[in-house]
């Protein structure tokens, strides 16, 4: 009973807070990232919380009060995107080629995970929540949906356009951190302090988390959310992570590990979303009258009724996921 009323508090702190706060700490954190120079991994150097995070501080306080997945995921599902659907538009002034790599990046998610992604136009989009793709300084993007609705950008700027650099800023937005911030990760790799450039040590901290949510998965070296050895070096010669194991090789951008693939699929519950909840030949009738088509008017309705029918969930194997919930975040 108590802890509910502390959920009601913090959530209602969080979601219904000052907004002029949260506003101006992320006016800061962009102005900070507009100041920094273009970098050679754009991914890991935008200025921004744990390098390319954009994040306002009370979702931050929120977030790391103990509330974070051990791995890298937030745990309330109030960051979550309903249904696993994330709508999505295009900022008019990215370039096609831009365009191409990020279509790319979804595509790579759709086949692997039971995530639904809808394009939606970007003269007026109605939807509670969306994502507009940007070119912006770098890579960033927030972690998680915005609870309290409305845009929020993914920038996929000089130096970010390629598909795993996608997958990574996406991956963000779905509410996961750097893998290398998990609580446990002394045991896998050593954090060079002294070759970290010191305004950047705090990507380096650690972050307290339930480690009654580890799900028993191993520390991912192939995690495509992982930062290179090079993170925020002072001369980008000398490593600032080194793997405790020889043979590991760390910061991939090219998409997800198998573990990033299954942690997606946890957290978003791909095997019970990916039904139809309503009676399978319904579904298909409405399928051949085209109702699933993202131009239909009726298309919110076969989201939430017939999503297995209408191919909404993506490609993946839904055998190789299990039901845990990510609210407990407990096996
Ligand atoms: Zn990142």
């Amino acid at each position: 009973m108590m802890r509910g009323i502390i959920f009601l508090l913090v959530y209602f702190t969080v979601v219904h807070g000052r907004s002029w706060k949260m506003k101006e700490s992320l006016d800061k954190m962009i102005r900070k990232s507009v100041e920094d120079d273009v970098p050679i991994r754009a991914d890991e150097n935008s200025g921004l919380f744990e390098g390319d995070i954009l994040i306002d501080q009370e979702t931050k306080n929120y977030l790391l009060g103990g509330k974070i997945m051990s791995r890298d995921a937030v745990i309330s599902p109030i960051f979550y995107w309903p249904r696993g659907i994330l709508y999505y538009t295009f900022d008019p002034k990215l370039d096609p080629f831009t365009v191409d790599v990020i279509k790319e990046g979804i595509q790579h998610l759709k086949k692997r995970t039971c995530l639904t992604f809808v394009e939606i136009s970007n003269l007026n989009p109605k939807q509670r929540n969306y994502i507009r793709f940007i070119d912006g300084n770098g890579c960033y993007s927030r972690i998680g949906r915005e609870p309290k609705g409305g845009e929020q950008v993914i920038s996929i700027g000089f130096g970010c356009v390629r598909v795993g650099t996608v997958v990574h800023e996406i991956m963000h937005s779905l509410g996961f951190f750097h893998e290398h911030t998990r609580p446990d990760r002394d045991k896998f790799i050593h954090i060079e302090w002294t070759n970290i450039l010191n305004e950047h040590k705090h990507n380096f901290e650690k972050y307290p988390r339930d480690m009654g949510s580890s799900f028993g998965k191993p520390y991912d070296y192939n995690s495509v959310m992982h930062y290179s050895r090079l993170a925020f070096s002072k001369d980008m010669r000398t490593p600032t992570i080194k793997p405790k194991d020889q043979r590991a090789d760390i910061g991939q951008r090219v998409g997800l590990s198998f573990f990033d693939r299954e942690e997606i699929n946890r957290l978003y519950r791909c095997k019970e979303s990916c039904t139809d909840k309503t009676d399978p030949f319904r579904c298909i009738q409405l399928r051949q009258q085209g109702y699933c088509s993202h131009q239909s008017p009726e298309h919110n309705k076969m989201l939430k009724f017939c999503r297995k029918t209408c191919g909404f969930c993506g490609e993946h194997k839904l055998e190789a996921t299990t039901s845990t919930s990510p609210t407990t975040g407990k096996e």
